[in-house]
């Protein structure tokens, strides 16, 4: 039996997604994160089962297989998605947020039609792409799929059921905050 709400928050890259979820998550300690499985390798810092489950394609497919997943989506040349059980266990726990892009947010809303999908966006295009640009570690050629790939984000935004400026992280942390316990609490 789940227990707690389901929220999902979505974000092009370069948008601030993590240090706000930080944020929301450091806030509310009754706030599970769920884990997904993905065929990416690690970053530095990420710890397997924390950050994610790093499975081999063939592991990923196995699941696929065996309808494991709630959702899951190719992105970027590699799959991510969310693992049922994790979530079922979870969600008898408590409260869930998953961060997923909108592929899957969509999937999760028809299976879960009660789940509170959250969008966070730029405060424009040029200030996102002042952002992708001000990491200095990116090529060009993977600044400009990355923009492609936040419009169509952005495009897709109007669907969620709350869109989230971050233009000054606190102020979007407490945006979202509100907007969880006016469905949790
Ligand atoms: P990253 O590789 O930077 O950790 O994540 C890339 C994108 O994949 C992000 O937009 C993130 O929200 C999304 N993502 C992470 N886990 C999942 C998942 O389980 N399912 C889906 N559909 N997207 C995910």
């Amino acid at each position: 039996m789940s227990k707690g709400k389901l929220f999902v928050l979505s974000g092009a890259s370069g948008v601030g997604k993590s240090t706000v979820l930080k944020g929301v998550m450091d806030a509310r300690d009754d706030l599970l994160f769920s884990v997904s499985a993905t065929t990416r390798d690690p970053r530095e810092g990420e710890v397997e089962g924390i950050s994610y489950y790093f499975v081999t394609k063939e592991a990923f497919e196995e699941m696929i297989r065996q309808d494991a997943f709630v959702e899951y989506d190719a992105h970027m040349k590699n799959y991510y998605g969310t693992p049922k059980s994790q979530l079922e266990e979870k969600l008898s726990r408590g409260n869930v947020i998953l961060d997923i892009e909108p592929n899957g947010a969509f999937q999760v809303r028809k299976n879960r039609p009660d789940a509170c999908l959250i969008f966070i966006a730029p405060p424009s295009r040029e200030e996102l792409e002042r952002r992708l640009r001000g990491r200095g570690d990116t090529p060009e050629d993977q600044i400009r799929v990355r923009l492609e790939r936040a419009q169509w984000e952005m495009d897709m935004s109007e669907k969620y059921d709350h869109v989230v400026i971050n233009e000054q992280v606190q102020t979007c942390v407490d945006e979202i905050l509100k907007i969880i316990a006016q469905v949790a609490d």
